[in-house]
């Protein structure tokens, strides 16, 4: 998709209408070298192309944009007779005797003894034969590897072995690059790819940052960078090449982000929504009327809405809350608003278990206050016709439904306020729409404002960037009486211990869910299937209890009837995909156990767990996972050990990394590949500044200087539209 090929322009990002477009051929003509195909551009075999592909490299530039994600140092060599057991290390050494082979079926050792003017040690390399050839008497090298002391001898294993049978030993020392890789691509041939991408592209990857923006931030120049970054001499020279591409990336993110906020204040007008005295006293009755308290944070965000919709300036306000934090009511109140108002409101939700649970919410809150009606893809034709209508004529004060129904046909008479619930799903796209740079259903005259609602928490600072273009309420605290969740982790070793733990919560009369990552069996190897595990569940340890089965290929009246029946109480034990992670409200549920749940994101099983306790009864997560690996241990402890979701968030974040968190798509933004938004945040400061300056010199980008940013940004985010398949 990054290709557009001759004379075709790509995608563009859409947005303000910025003159000076006229480089984007010469743009494209000067890509076009980097931009190549890499199989031919480097005179690969189809293997290897395919390998790498499956790396997203298809291109030299993508092939050098793949940077090291840490280095090993092979800076400080030690003398033999300091080492010490345990270390790391590395020396240089002499072969001091000829290698000795042994082999014992497929299993082989070959040894030999490491001298240098201090001391002399043994090393052990396992199932490597064919090292025994170059181990030649008397040549040295470079090592790194683990030293163990065994019988009061030290000994190195399987260390690894630079500039074998070249003399000069002292220039491999240096920062090693460890890159991500994919089955059946080594390390060595990953390097030698990128050392002839180098080689013939280094030099014509285009200059994106202007000349005077570098010398003013003291920055390397982009050939230098990838030069560097790939072979760093020395850490100095690495640390001006990290930061010259991280602050690119950084400045790219605060354009871009620039640009849509600048939509977003583009003069569009919304209707204020000033309430009356009769206005005002109903909306009263309804928040006295509530059966809970509202909760501080609650009134807090309330307020912020309330204020934000007397204005004729457009709201653009983004609501995060962790699971149950209560954003619905918060919602239904600014609905409440433009109804009172003489008004309409619409509320999207993902899917349509969501949009039904939603519109049950509305309807006891609200009361008679407002017609409330439903619409999602499996209304019936005539019921929809009639609905449809309603909306147009201003019968129908609310809409509840699902994006893609709503968006594609809903004419309204006055649409004042538009709601999404996007639970975890946030993009481009919705960015777009609410900085109004796509046709909606609204008037001519004006735009309704916008209400997101996200229970993805992200921690404060995080939020100013990926959200800069919005406003942000945070709903910071939970209603009062709820416990936390207690979470373990079980494998299938101790799973007949978390059946016990569910039976006995049922046979109290609670209710609880298995959660499954696939829907039926064999769909991925090894994973759990929600059909599967219903059958063996309902004929095997739960005959005698009603099991109910959801996923989101079941018809959708089906799906309803299940809900219905699991929100009455007749089924005890729901076996569930993720559907339930977006919408399932039943504070009776005390017990989920979730399998293979290394599986999924620490934000999306935090998400699943606000699934219960939601009620006054103590609640249980269980974890099921047979990964034995210290990461995924890891991560999944961070569950057992806090509710917070800001908390988990950052966890996550740092675990995985900043890469990994854009590319989940869930902030529809570009991935990072060298910044880190935790570590760089000073930088990020000083390229949001010199983004704020130039765009303020040159808020059109006409300066022929800087003639490369637009494209840029066109294809950085172009790109991720592209990724999300929009
Ligand atoms: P979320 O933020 O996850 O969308 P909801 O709006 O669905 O949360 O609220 C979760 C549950 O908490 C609902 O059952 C709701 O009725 C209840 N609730 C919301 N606000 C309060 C409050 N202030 N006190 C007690 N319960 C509340
Ligand atoms: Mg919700």
């Amino acid at each position: 998709m990054r290709t557009t090929g001759p004379g075709l322009p790509g995608q563009e990002l859409p947005g303000p209408e910025l003159p000076g477009r006229t480089d984007m051929p010469d743009y494209e003509a000067e890509y076009q070298p980097v931009q190549a195909p890499l199989r031919q551009a480097l005179g690969l075999t189809a293997r290897q192309a395919g390998l790498l592909a499956k790396l997203e490299i298809t291109t030299p530039l993508d092939l050098l944009r793949h940077v090291p994600f840490r280095y090993e140092d092979w800076t400080e060599l030690v003398p033999l007779a300091s080492l010490s057991d345990g270390e790391l290390a590395v020396f240089r050494a002499r072969i001091a005797g000829t290698p000795t082979v042994r082999r014992r079926g497929r299993l082989s050792t070959v040894r030999v003894k490491l001298a240098d003017e201090t001391a002399t040690i043994g090393a052990i390399w396992f199932n490597q034969p064919w090292l025994a050839e170059k181990l030649e008497p008397g040549a040295h090298a470079v090592f790194r590897g683990r030293i163990r002391r065994t019988g009061g001898r030290f000994e190195v294993t399987n260390p690894a072995i630079e500039s074998l049978g070249d003399g000069n030993v002292a220039e491999t020392a240096y920062l090693h690059p460890v890159y991500p890789l994919t089955a059946g691509l080594t390390r060595q041939q990953l390097e030698r790819f990128i050392g002839a991408a180098l080689t013939r592209f280094g030099e014509l990857i285009p200059e994106a940052l202007p000349a005077e923006l570098r010398r003013r931030h003291r920055l390397a120049d982009v050939a230098y960078a990838y030069r560097i970054i790939h072979q760093p001499p020395d850490g100095e020279q690495l640390a001006a090449a990290r930061r010259r591409l991280a602050f690119e990336e950084l400045f790219m993110l605060q354009t871009g982000l620039a640009l849509l906020r600048r939509t977003n204040e583009r003069g569009a007008r919304a209707l204020p929504l000033l309430l009356d005295e009769a206005g005002l006293g109903r909306y009263r009755a309804v928040v006295t009327a509530l059966p809970f308290a509202p909760t501080r944070a609650q009134q807090r965000v309330a307020n912020e809405i309330y204020l934000d919709l007397t204005r004729t300036r457009p709201m653009a306000r983004l609501v995060q809350g962790d699971v149950g934090s209560g954003k619905t009511l918060v919602a239904a109140l600014a609905m409440l608003q433009a109804v009172l108002c003489g008004h309409q409101a619409v509320l999207m939700a993902p899917t349509a278990v969501l949009a039904l649970q939603h519109e049950r919410t509305l309807r006891q809150l609200l009361g008679d206050k407002a017609r409330i009606l439903l619409l999602t893809g499996s209304t019936p034709a005539g019921e929809r016709r009639t609905i449809l209508r309603e909306i147009r004529t201003g019968d129908c004060d609310i809409v509840v439904g699902t994006h893609a129904v709503i968006e594609d046909r809903v004419v309204f008479r006055s649409l004042a306020l538009a709601v999404t619930d996007e639970q975890h799903r946030f993009g481009v796209r919705q960015r777009l729409r609410l900085a109004g740079g796509e046709e909606g259903q609204e008037s001519e005259t004006t735009v309704p404002h916008v209400l997101v609602m996200s229970a993805t928490p992200i921690p404060r600072t995080l939020g100013l960037i990926l959200y800069g273009d919005l406003d942000i309420s945070r709903i910071d605290e939970m209603p009062a009486g709820r416990q936390p969740v207690m979470t373990y982790t079980v494998s299938d070793r101790t799973l007949a211990r978390a059946w016990a733990l569910l039976r006995r919560e049922l046979e109290s009369g609670a209710q609880g869910f298995v959660v499954c990552p696939t829907i039926r069996a064999g769909e991925e190897e090894g994973r759990r299937s929600v059909e599967a595990t219903y059958e063996e569940l309902s004929s095997g340890p739960f005959a005698d209890r009603r099991v109910g089965l959801l996923h989101g290929d079941l018809p959708a009246k089906e799906k309803a009837a299940v809900m219905d029946s699991f929100m009455g109480g007749e089924v005890e034990l729901l076996v569930a995909t993720t559907v339930i992670e977006v919408g399932i409200d039943q504070p009776n549920a005390t017990v989920m156990l979730i399998m293979d749940a290394d599986r999924f994101g620490l934000a999306q099983l935090h998400q699943l767990r606000g699934r219960i306790g939601r009620g006054e009864r103590r609640s249980f997560c269980l974890l099921h996972s047979e990964r034995e690996d210290e990461t995924a241990r890891a991560r999944l402890t961070t569950l057992c050990r806090t509710t917070d979701g800001f908390e988990i968030a950052e966890a996550d974040l740092q675990m995985r990394g900043p890469g990994d968190f854009f590319g989940t798509r869930q902030h529809g933004l570009p991935r990072l590949r060298v910044a880190n938004l935790y570590e760089d945040a000073s930088l990020l400061q000083e390229a949001q500044q010199a983004s704020a300056e130039l765009l303020e010199r040159d808020p059109g980008l006409q300066d022929p200087a800087n003639r490369r940013i637009r494209p840029a940004l066109h294809r950085l985010f172009g790109l991720e539209q592209a990724q999300m398949g929009l």
